[in-house]
């Protein structure tokens, strides 16, 4: 940006400029009308606007973008989590609820009997992941936040729906996932908040 003593006689009245903002609006106007009017007879030159039709179309997500989370599992399908609640203790909003359990195996020394994100509180910062000694919460599934009817306690992940986000996302892969998110998504456009999602 000039100062205003380095203008010119003709950049202090202003007028050319905003003749020549009016030009380059305008012709982005006309341009994007003209792409738009050939994609309307059939001659698609390139999609004339920048937008997406969420849910109709989905835009991936980039690979390190920190999605709904998940507990990851043991060979075995076992929790990997060891409650050791390093994850809670770093969540700034408080929004990770864990009850320790000892387990029947002498081996591990105990086990998260009820492990549960409210993810309407959640702010989706990732800290939990960070914090996590053990690699047993991770937030890769590359999906947003679910929607649940409107019930507020319906946003509580429970321990059983984010081991399950792990099954499905090693059988089934995250474009599966992503699929069935936006499948989901345009149901909830035709009826909102009626049923289950
Ligand atoms: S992403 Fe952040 S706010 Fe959400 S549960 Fe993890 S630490 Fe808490
Ligand atoms: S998820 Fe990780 S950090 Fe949280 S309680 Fe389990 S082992 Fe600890």
């Amino acid at each position: 940006m000039k100062r205003r003593e380095e203008m010119s006689l003709v950049e202090r009245l202003y007028v050319w400029e905003i003749v020549k903002g009016l030009w380059i609006t305008t012709g982005h106007l006309i341009r994007n009308l003209f792409v738009y009017l050939c994609g309307v007879i059939g001659i698609r030159l390139r999609k004339p606007w920048a937008t997406i039709e969420y849910p109709n179309e989905g835009r991936p997500y980039a690979p390190r973008y920190r999605g709904r989370h998940r507990l990851t599992l043991n060979t075995d399908g076992s929790i990997r989590c060891t409650s050791c609640f390093l994850c809670a203790t770093a969540c700034p909003a408080k929004c990770i609820y864990i009850e320790a359990a000892e387990h029947d195996d002498a081996k591990i020394e105990k086990f998260p009997d009820r492990y549960e994100i409210d993810t309407l509180l959640c702010i989706y910062c990732g800290y939990c992941v960070e914090a996590c000694p053990v690699d047993a919460i991770r937030m890769d599934t590359g999906i947003h936040p679910q929607i649940y009817p409107p019930d507020p306690r319906a946003f509580i992940e429970d321990k059983e729906t984010l081991m399950m986000r792990s099954r499905l996302l090693e059988d089934r892969g995250p474009k599966a996932l992503f699929d069935d998110h936006l499948t989901r998504m345009q149901e909830i456009e035709k009826h909102p908040f009626h049923g289950e999602y």
